[in-house]
Formats: structure tokens, C-alpha cells, sequence
């Protein structure tokens, strides 16, 4: 019962919300008297959003990141970017509320499905970054597939938002093989975003476990490995803010953690 009251706002969400970014060019669009009036289908390139410039980060940082500094009140609540639009809505605006910030690690073929989201998760003031194309078992590919993961997902990020993003974090696991590492260099990403604390609520244990976990592991410099596409984030979301209100953290996005 609480799971469908949860959905519910999360299609509520979704509705008001709206969905006209995600509609098709127009291009087949009939000419009429006021045609030579109308706006182009589609819009040239100078009138697309231009990237904020990310600032610079310090030297020394591990080339896979699993926190950042420990002497700062502030934490990285980083999800991985697939399923259901208005869960994803639900928990961007939740976030707002909170004046807190997130990083979506975005699954390439998520934004096919999706286009709009990309622009939704920047306008929030978060940060976008790539989790490969299809999800799959990334370290367990040869060079070829592996590459075309992180360039496919990373190509959708460039289209839609003008940038691939900072961060690349591998799909199925943590970290990154030497190989993976490597070959998310040569595509252009610097550093594999890892985390130190995995609130575990993709096995969707529960509202109160997840918040529970999160409160435990949790402290300053805390990377959080978060899911998109479970209703049960949603409802815990409200309470993990809370908690780091009340201890004090901030939840940055990871370029403000590392910077
Ligand atoms: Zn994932």
C-alpha cells in the first residue's frame, strides 16, 4: 500500500512535470499561411545551452575516486541514471527541496529512451555523468565492446547537453579493471567516479534499511552509491537528507566534493 501511495506521487510527479522536451522534431510539420512565421524545427545550434564550465580539479586525485577530502562537511549522493522518468523526477525535486545536489551516473540507452531527462537533471543545478551504454558486465568485456560502452554513452551525453561529462563510473561493479580505467582515459575521462558507501537499495530492503545504511557508512567525504528506478528511494530519500542535515553534511555535487 505504501508502494503504490509512493508511485502515485511519483506519476503525479511525472504529470506535472510534463513531458514536451521529449517530443519528436517536428519535422514533418505542415506549412501554412503562417509558415514563414513559425519558429525552424529545428532550432540552429547557437541557441543550444552552453555547458557550464566545470572548474579545474586539484592535482593528486586517484585516478578511481572512492571519496573525497575527509576534513569537509560535505558528501556526493551519486545514482545511477536508468528506469522509470517520474521516479527520477520524483527524486530530482526531492533533492531541490532539500538544497541538496546529486550526481546521475546516466546509462546511455536510459537517454535514448529519455531525452529530456539529461536537461531536467542539469537545470537542477546536479551533474551528469556516463554509466556506460547498456549496463552491462563492463569489466568483463575485451577492449572493443568495453570502448564502445563508454564512447556510446558518452556520444548521447555530448548530443544532448553539449558536454560527456566529468565522470565515468563503471556498470556492474565498484571499480574499474586496469583495462576499463584505461581505455575511460582515452574516451576522455580522467578519473572513474567508485564510491565508499552503497546504500544497498536496489536489493529494495526498505524505507527504514536504506536510510539506516546510508546513516551508518556515511560521514564527511562520503561518495554514495544511490538507484534511480526503485520506488523505495524515493520514500528514503526525505529521511538520508535529514540525517546529513542534522550531522551537518552537505550533499555537494562530486565536482564540489573534489574542488
Ligand atoms: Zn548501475
Amino acid at each position: 500500500m505504501t508502494r503504490r501511495t509512493v508511485l502515485q506521487v511519483a506519476a503525479t510527479g511525472a504529470l506535472l512535470t510534463g513531458c514536451a522536451d521529449g517530443r519528436p522534431p517536428t519535422a514533418g510539420a505542415s506549412p501554412g499561411p503562417a509558415a514563414s512565421k513559425a519558429p525552424p524545427a529545428h532550432p540552429p545550434v547557437s541557441t543550444r545551452p552552453v555547458p557550464p564550465a566545470l572548474p579545474p580539479l586539484p592535482p593528486g586525485l586517484p585516478a578511481q575516486i572512492e571519496h573525497g577530502p575527509r576534513d569537509r562537511p560535505q558528501v556526493a549522493l551519486t545514482f545511477h541514471g536508468r528506469g522509470e522518468p517520474a521516479i527520477a523526477t520524483a527524486l530530482l525535486t526531492e533533492a531541490e527541496r532539500a538544497g541538496a545536489r546529486l550526481t546521475v551516473l546516466a546509462v546511455g540507452g536510459w537517454l535514448d529512451e529519455y531525452p529530456h531527462i539529461a536537461r531536467r537533471v542539469l537545470d537542477g543545478g546536479h551533474e551528469l555523468g556516463n554509466h556506460t551504454q547498456t549496463h552491462g558486465d563492463i569489466c568483463a568485456m575485451g577492449a572493443a565492446a568495453a570502448t564502445a560502452e563508454i564512447t556510446g554513452c558518452a556520444d548521447r551525453l555530448r548530443k544532448l547537453t553539449g558536454s560527456p561529462g566529468r565522470w565515468f563510473r563503471p556498470s556492474q561493479a565498484r571499480l574499474a579493471t586496469p583495462l576499463v580505467e584505461r581505455l575511460a582515459r582515452q574516451a576522455g575521462y580522467e578519473h572513474v567516479l567508485a564510491y565508499d558507501v552503497d546504500s544497498l537499495d536496489f536489493t529494495q530492503p526498505g524505507t527504514g534499511a536504506v536510510r539506516a545504511k546510508v546513516a551508518k557508512d556515511v560521514g564527511p567525504g562520503s561518495v554514495v552509491s544511490l538507484h534511480f528506478g526503485y520506488a523505495g528511494t524515493i520514500a528514503a530519500l526525505p529521511g538520508i537528507l535529514d540525517d546529513l542535515k542534522r550531522r551537518g553534511l552537505r550533499a555537494v555535487t562530486t565536482t564540489e566534493l573534489l574542488t
